[in-house]
């Protein structure tokens, strides 16, 4: 099977994970999948391939030639896809896409370069798009696809390569790709994890996260003889949230800048509670931003009463940032790969998590690396196919 063909067979499983099933992997489909992958892993001629009770799957394809005992470089995509859109019955088809909108098979979903601008670049592209009904699952079942391609193109051409290790997660999309990953299993020290976007994409730097829990503690009485006793924790709530500095959230920052968002708000005038998230790529300003809740919390006290304001933040993750420097030759190679097909390579921070990010600060120095595909999460995704095929090269010419 070439890439493509690859591609389009996982994508004929549907593998959307499931937030409300607690078990791992989320969806049964998952290890069906997991189980077709893990067959053409062994048949390919990987050592140590395995299927573990989670569903994760490893595998080992020695080195070759003079770079047979040059250290491991790992490879990692995850196998299921986004439940915020349907992922069953994906019908994907062929476009010979000449410049302007794309009409898919449902008859009215379109996919338009006014909306989607970087269209215009790929005139003259075979894309592969879906019937509008469904995603692609490009997010990351081309990751996978372009993994398997590779170990077998490499199995095939005997030529030099280091030793690869490939690992394919259940739910990521869910936020559990990492969870059960076993980095101690994974036979390399420094991998890739192979989930971005548009190709040419590298990424090695994420949002530090904290969420933010703030109970406001009011004191009600009857409206009718409250002055100088009611405390209405509505109302202090809502002072708390008026000292956070008004163009620091989401709708207001972009790139390198972080914010504060408030995403829930829940009470009476008895009892008032503030959820919030708190993100920056800057480690001391992701500080400083913890603290200014904090100390906003301790003014507030000292003018309602101590015990009024009590504020629990936590910490989600962190950015990759300071595991990935101490290995920057990953960026490097990579720049160089995409180079060696003829791509530009754009690093851009990623303004949120990923699986990489967790797997960097559990051993696993991980950046990420571009699929290829386009619109993720959507009906309206899509991935050309020379993309498929020039990363497959990309990750090639990570392994010499
Ligand atoms: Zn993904």
């Amino acid at each position: 099977m070439n890439v493509t063909e690859r591609f389009l067979k996982y994508v004929s499983y549907g593998t959307n994970s499931d937030d409300a099933n607690e078990k791992c992997p989320s969806s049964p489909v998952q290890l069906e999948l997991g189980k077709f992958i893990a067959e053409e892993l062994k048949v390919i001629g990987l050592e140590r391939v395995e299927q573990d009770e989670n569903g994760y799957i490893y595998g080992f394809l020695p080195g070759e030639g003079e770079l047979k005992n040059a250290p491991a470089i790992g490879f990692i995509a995850h196998m299921d896809t986004s439940p915020s859109v349907p992922g069953d019955n994906i019908k994907p088809a062929f476009v010979d896409y000449n410049g302007g909108d794309i009409l898919l098979a449902d008859g009215k979903t379109v996919i338009s370069p006014v909306d989607f601008p970087e269209m215009t670049a790929l005139k003259g592209e075979k894309l592969i798009v879906t019937d509008g009904t469904t995603l692609l699952g490009a997010d990351d079942k081309a990751g996978v696809a372009e993994i398997v391609t590779l170990v077998e193109n490499l199995k095939k051409s005997g030529t030099a390569h280091r030793p690869v290790a490939v690992a394919f997660t259940p739910d990521e999309e869910i936020g559990r790709g990492a969870n059960l990953f076993r980095v101690d299993r994974f036979e390399a020290k420094l991998a890739y994890t192979v989930d971005g976007g548009n190709i040419g994409g590298i990424e090695y730097e994420n949002f530090n996260a904290a969420g933010l829990r703030l109970k406001v503690h009011g004191v009600n009485i009857h409206p009718g003889s409250a002055k100088n006793k009611m405390k209405n924790a509505i109302l202090m709530a809502n002072q708390f949230l008026n000292m956070l500095p008004e163009a620091e959230t989401p709708a207001h920052t972009e790139k390198y800048e972080g914010f504060y968002h408030i995403c829930d708000i829940t009470g009476d005038e008895t009892l008032c509670t503030v959820i919030a998230i708190i993100r920056d790529h800057d480690l001391k300003k992701f500080a400083e931003r913890k603290e200014f809740c904090r100390k906003a919390c301790e003014y507030l006290n000292s003018v309602w009463g101590e015990g009024s304001f009590e504020c629990e933040i936590r910490d989600s993750y962190f950015n990759m940032r300071e595991q990935i420097l101490p290995h920057f030759e990953l960026i490097e190679n990579a720049e160089a790969a995409f180079r060696s097909v003829g791509v530009e390579p754009f690093t851009e921070p990623v303004r949120g998590g990923t699986d990489g990010a967790r797997l960097s600060f559990m051993g696993l120095p991980c950046p990420n690396l571009s699929t290829g595909g386009y619109n993720f999460h959507s009906c309206r995704e899509y991935i050309p196919v020379s993309s498929l095929e020039k990363m497959t090269k990309v990750l090639e010419f990570l392994t010499k």
